[in-house]
């Protein structure tokens, strides 16, 4: 829509030269961040151990010239200029939502004091070596100094960005998944977790199980890396404008258009990792190829939050990759390329493999199931911590605690229980719950698809997923910014964010697949 025409005034040439230095600024930070984040991309996969001094010194010195940018006082005045003007009068126009969003992050930037941000610098980089300490002497005491410190800092933090809406730890939430309210999430969640623990013992009680030796058998790295390509290429992702690396830890940067990393580990002795892993990335590099190039760098061009990025990568890893359909089609093609390790393996013992659940003790090995316990484990106690409902001191014991009742496990020791994640010690407060919004925006998003598509297990049984990927280009990629991530997914779905869709997605297939 354009601005001005009858009954609506016209920009004036000060309003409109004001938004195109905006955008101008806008566009310039986009690639000094992706600058940043090549240098990253390079740092975990081709440089050489000796680069790392001088690798240290271009990141800080980029980092230094983005902050510096970002808090210019200059942004501010162009910002009090377009606000309130006719360039943003359409509040959907992409204007509208490049200004409301460069504000957001203005404010952001601009209301934590120096003096905080360098304090949890300093308290983080402490507190990551104490974590790795603690971690691998199983002694939460060597850290709990330095993460009183820390969330001490992050209530200041909480307490310099908020709007008075809310609680404290919606401003930290804000960062990740912006406009989601703790209050909202911690409904859903707790309707979440009354699904979900029955469901689990019911899973454990079932006589039904899978053998998951089958996926440990040898599947030598060359192929591996041949049959995830290839299958990423079926789902879509463009390797004209992408690369898939080999790295210790699984990620996906966006370095611009036509420029989408991933990369994955490979074990020798272990199908699932590598495979469902590069799925996962993978729908982060759809969403990240997907988004507009015409609006690159600017709010409209990049994607909503995290949540709604992890909603494409489990979406992409779990309920296409992990269902029968899919394998349907790749069944037969992985028992050629594997053919010593699936030899004497059918496609339902196949699947039953892949979709094993099993209560455990670390998030990052669980299954789509119990993963969201984990998450939800974490969620309730970084809010208590932070609201000083729990001392850091009471943190072991509550953490084995909540295990004990949602999962039906108790870890031996610490660095299995609350020290195996370094989020917090990493000064990350408010991250921990875009998992679980992702896992339940994917199956709503997914539901709603199939509804607009007809039958999509019939087009993955003929390896077809063109349909699919293009409803989520059109209705999430191209969007950009436009909506933050809960009224998003209510104008996709038509309701807003529920637990209702992930729970009845889960119930149908582990009652068909355990036989309960
Ligand atoms: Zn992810």
């Amino acid at each position: 829509m354009r601005t001005g025409g009858p009954g609506r005034p016209q920009a004036d040439a000060r309003e409109l030269a004001a938004y195109d230095e905006l955008i101008r600024r806008s566009r310039e930070q986009a690639l000094l961040a992706s600058c940043s984040s090549l240098l990253g991309w390079d740092e975990q996969t081709y440089m050489p151990p000796g680069g790392s001094e001088n690798r240290g010194e271009q990141t800080a010195l980029l980092a230094g010239l983005q902050h510096e940018r970002a808090t210019d006082p200059r942004v501010g005045e162009l910002l009090g200029t377009v606000e309130g003007s006719a360039v943003v009068s359409d509040p959907e126009s992409p204007a509208a939502v490049n200004v409301r969003e460069l504000r957001r992050t203005f404010d952001r930037l601009t209301r934590l004091p120096r003096s905080l941000v360098e304090e949890l610098a300093r308290a983080t980089s402490k507190a990551h070596l104490e974590w790795v300490a603690a971690r691998q002497a199983h002694d939460f005491e060597l850290l709990r100094p330095s993460l009183e410190t820390i969330f001490r800092l992050k209530r200041d933090e909480a307490a310099c960005l908020d709007n008075g809406e809310g609680e404290p730890y919606d401003a930290l939430l804000d960062e990740y998944e912006p406009g989601a309210k703790s209050s909202e999430l911690a409904g859903v969640f707790a309707s979440l977790r009354e699904e979900l623990v029955p469901l689990v013992s019911a899973i454990a009680g079932a006589s039904r199980r899978p053998d998951p030796e089958i996926l440990r058998r040898d599947y030598p790295v060359d192929r591996q890396k041949v049959f995830a390509e290839t299958a990423a290429a079926a789902v879509g992702f463009d390797f004209h404008a992408g690369r898939l690396d080999t790295t210790e830890h699984p990620f996906c940067t966006g370095i611009g258009p036509g420029d989408t990393r991933i990369t994955t580990r490979y074990d020798p002795r272990n199908f699932s990792d590598a495979f469902f892993g590069v799925l996962h990335e993978v729908g982060h590099g759809l969403y990240d190829q997907g988004l507009d190039p015409e609006h690159h760098g600017t709010p409209m061009g990049e994607a909503v939050s995290l949540g709604v990025h992890e909603s494409q990568s489990r979406m992409w890893e779990n309920i296409v990759g992990r269902s029968r359909s899919f394998w349907n089609y790749w069944f037969p093609l992985a028992r050629q390329v594997f053919r010593d390790a699936l030899r004497d393996v059918s496609l339902e013992a196949f699947h039953f493999a892949i979709n094993e659940v099993k209560p455990s003790l670390i998030r990052v090995q669980a299954d789509e199931v119990t993963y969201n316990l984990h998450v939800l484990v974490r969620f309730e106690l970084e809010r208590a911590l932070l609201s000083g409902d729990l001392a850091v001191n009471d943190l072991p014991s509550a953490w084995n605690e909540k295990y004990l009742r949602y999962l039906g496990v108790s870890p031996g020791h610490d660095g299995e229980g609350c020290l195996q994640d370094v989020h917090w010690s990493a000064g990350l407060v408010g991250y921990f719950p875009t998992y679980t919004l992702g896992n339940l925006y994917a199956a709503q998003l997914f539901d709603r698809a199939w509804d607009d598509l007809g039958d999509l297990p019939a087009a993955f049984s003929t390896g077809q997923y063109g349909g699919l990927l293009g409803w989520l280009r059109e209705h999430v990629h191209r969007q950009g910014q436009r909506h933050h991530s809960a009224a998003l997914v209510e104008r996709v779905t038509g309701n807003p964010p529920s637990q209702e869709p992930l729970v009845l997605t889960l119930r149908s297939k582990y009652s068909e697949l355990y036989g309960f």
